[in-house]
């Protein structure tokens, strides 16, 4: 359950756990090449008057394309999120700070999903640490071996 009714967190931290589908409408417009769903663990307390603090864990997996040899890759997600979400006007000056409409009646965690998940997809995977790459004369990839180029001198 990704969205929350407030009169629960009246009696204490509410566990939030759920899955979003590649195609849920939470991701729309990221661009982002998700292979799989992403799993939501989390728990939200309330911390003021209209103020709540949810600490999760996001994980899932990604596609993307190595940096080095340019093969398509499938890498891991698993983020840790401590937000806020807040009714406070004043608060929502602050980016990390998610706005919620007063008067609360539910906190909805999907645009923090969101968000997270977008700051966690890597610019530059790697199909793997030792990636050597593709050779930058002839194009070979150099992990199926030397390509036959002259070593380059330094
Ligand atoms: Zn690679
Ligand atoms: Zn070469």
């Amino acid at each position: 359950m990704l969205q929350v009714d407030v009169r629960d967190l009246h009696h204490g931290p509410v566990e939030t756990a759920g899955q979003l589908a590649p195609e849920d409408p939470t991701f729309a417009g990221l661009g982002l090449e998700l292979a799989g769903p992403v799993q939501v663990q989390g728990r939200l307390s309330q911390t003021g008057d209209q103020e709540f603090f949810w600490q999760a864990r996001l994980t899932g997996r990604l596609h993307g394309t190595c940096r080095r040899c340019l093969t398509d890759v499938v890498y891991p997600l698993d983020t840790d999120v401590e937000v806020l979400f807040s009714a406070d006007p004043e608060a929502g000056d602050d980016p990390s700070v998610y706005p919620l409409a007063a008067p609360v009646t539910r906190v909805d965690v999907r645009p923090a999903v969101r968000e997270e998940v977008a700051l966690a997809v890597s610019a530059y995977p790697l199909c793997r640490e030792e990636c050597a790459g593709l050779c930058p004369r002839c194009g070979a990839d150099l992990n199926a071996g030397p390509c036959g180029c002259a070593a380059p001198s330094d």
